[in-house]
């Protein structure tokens, strides 16, 4: 049984960095790779930052065996801190908008999370709103990581995200692409980036409008809560429509066999763009963020 893992929290990160091939046939000189971070094991990338505040939290004592873990999520978050919970033998109580997608809901729910529902009309933000007025109401029943202003979150990408794709590019990186919505990823890997290298760019992927379908990726202009946003670490901005970022999944799943989801659609729709326009010898790495079974009952995967 020398092989056996004992836990799987050790089983986050150190994603592969996958090139893509057939979206990319009409580039010249420039290559796209995607960090296939649905492959960590509860599906997200949001396993990286759930991972490091939960041990933190454990670590300093403020988490413990009698508090339940509470926070506010579009629902990835959720669902990786509801399977560590669950493996490592605490309880999660999960703030999400009431229209969060059937998948995310039934996943709590398997990982024996209890889910709380808030308006859906306020997105993420409001369930900020509700997790907060529950921890600070029971302060002695509650873990509260708070996900949004947690520097674990960010310090997550920092320690590994960004050293795995210097490494994995073989130093090569010149273009990092992503979306944001508590902004950990893209803040965390750019600054550990910009240290291997000042010359990489940073591109912040983002929804055209707020009201966008991009699941879990915010519309930073619109909303209040801005997480880990840091103006000084994008160096371009790039918009990317709803329908882009699902035909984008869809041809990620048929020309290239990768099945993940619609902010991941959206954040090589992102990278696309910037290759159109970069220097060759280009190296654009962007993020998978989740698996395309977190949408399974979207009927776009039938469109012909
Ligand atoms: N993609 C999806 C589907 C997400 O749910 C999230 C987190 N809400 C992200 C991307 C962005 O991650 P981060 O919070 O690190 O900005």
């Amino acid at each position: 049984m020398s092989e056996a893992i004992g836990n799987i929290l050790d089983l986050v990160g150190n994603t592969p960095l996958i090139e893509l091939k057939s979206v990319t046939a009409h580039l010249k000189n420039v290559k796209i790779y995607a960090k296939a971070e649905y492959m960590n094991p509860s599906g997200s990338v949001k396993d990286r930052a759930a991972r490091a505040m939960i041990l933190h939290g454990i670590k300093s004592k403020a988490f413990t065996k009698d508090k339940i873990l509470i926070d506010a999520t579009s629902g990835n978050t959720g669902i990786s801190y509801a399977m560590m919970c669950a493996h490592l033998g605490y309880k999660a109580a999960i703030c999400v908008p009431k229209n969060a997608n059937l998948e995310r809901k039934r996943l709590l729910k398997a990982f024996g999370a209890q889910i709380i529902e808030t308006d859906p009309l306020l997105s993420s933000d409001g369930a900020v709103g509700v997790a907060k007025e529950i921890a600070l109401s029971e302060p002695e029943k509650y873990f509260y990581p708070n996900q949004y202003a947690n520097e674990e979150n960010p310090k997550a990408h920092y320690n590994s995200t960004g050293i795995e794709i210097w490494r994995q590019s073989g130093k090569k990186v010149t273009h990092f692409v992503a979306g944001a919505g508590t902004a950990g990823t893209f803040t965390g890997t750019s600054s550990r980036l910009k240290e291997f290298n000042k010359n990489i760019k940073t591109i912040l992927m983002q929804p055209d409008s707020p009201f966008h379908a991009l699941e879990g990726m915010k519309h930073l202009a619109s909303s209040p809560i801005k997480g880990f946003h840091d103006e000084s670490l994008v160096d371009e901005v790039v918009e990317v429509n709803s329908e882009e970022a699902h035909e984008t999944a869809l041809r990620l799943a048929r020309d290239e066999g990768l099945f993940v989801g619609f902010s991941s659609g959206g954040n090589v729709s992102a990278a696309l763009k910037v290759a159109q326009k970069a220097q060759a010898g280009s190296v654009i790495v962007t993020i998978l963020c989740d698996n395309g079974f977190r949408y399974l009952t979207d009927d776009l995967w039938e469109k012909r």
